[in-house]
């Protein structure tokens, strides 16, 4: 008897899995883009990449009158390093107006380039999706930020579309003809760069301002430790990959499959009424 309703069990189990696994959740492939931190340059890519964070941080500290947004941004050449133009955040003016959006517009009535591959982009925050996908659109060839939107959103109480922009730049791949490419080469991200002065003298933490619009109600996991690792405790001998000097660069962790959960759920089920 115990036999035949092992036998049925695993007859249920494996139409199950062949229902729910027959279809994807989503019309789209899922693409995971990288962020590469300092430890995963060379000196001489690192001390670029901070030469020019820096300069987008004293626009930030010493910008003329009226420039001063802690969102800002600047567009250098590739190999000359020339700086093409800044951009800060004008959202008293446009909810839509950031750093990224603002440097890519001036940079476009500068040069009348309606592209941007040859080019990299300083910001001192990570890109909200909406930047993310201009900088796509705009087929730059690196993006390089300091703080990022963890830090901002879930440490800082900062206003922010709680949605990392190696997930958006992951999903750049129908652009591969937009971008002049013969094979999807995504935006390369880097992140964390002169962090330590970003997310100190040019963000601030608004956890318990009462009045500042730009104050958020963080909605966190507050087990996350890092990427790459899974919850504190578990797995506490891997440091977060953006501080560990020996790791690759960091990707998110691949979301839970919705379909291998509802096969779990339903053979849970289908055990629970076989073997009752
Ligand atoms: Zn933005």
């Amino acid at each position: 008897m115990i036999k035949m309703k092992l036998a049925l069990f695993a007859l249920v189990a494996v139409l199950c899995a062949t229902l729910v696994s027959g279809c994807s959740n989503t019309p789209y492939k899922n693409e995971v883009s990288p962020v590469y931190y300092a430890n995963n340059l060379t000196a001489t890519e690192l001390a670029l990449h901070e030469g020019n964070m820096q300069k987008v941080i004293d626009y930030y500290l010493n910008g003329p009158t009226g420039a001063k947004s802690f969102f800002s941004a600047l567009i250098v050449d590739a190999v000359t390093n020339e700086e093409i133009c800044y951009g800060y955040n004008q959202g008293g003016k446009s909810m839509i107006y950031h750093g990224e959006i603002q440097a890519i517009m001036n940079c476009t009535t500068i040069t009348g380039r309606n592209s941007w591959s040859g080019t990299y982009l300083y910001t001192t925050g990570e890109s909200c999706p909406m930047c993310q996908a201009a900088i796509m659109w705009s087929g730059f060839d690196k993006v390089i930020y300091g703080s990022s939107i963890k830090t901002l959103y879930c440490e800082n109480c900062m206003t922010q579309i709680a949605l990392d922009s190696n997930v958006v730049n992951g999903q750049g791949f129908g652009l591969v003809q937009a971008n002049n490419q013969t094979a999807w080469k995504p935006v390369q991200i880097i992140g964390g760069i002169l962090s330590n002065i970003t997310d100190t003298k040019v963000f601030r933490n608004y956890c318990n301002s009462t009045t500042s619009i730009f104050k958020a109600t963080p909605y966190c996991n507050a087990d996350f430790v890092g990427y790459n690792n899974t919850c504190a405790g578990t797995n506490s001998t891997c440091p977060p990959c953006e501080n560990n000097a020996t790791c690759p660069p960091c990707e998110n962790a691949a979301s839970f499959n919705a379909n291998t959960m509802s096969f779990v759920l339903i053979s849970f089920l289908a055990a629970i009424v076989i073997f009752a």
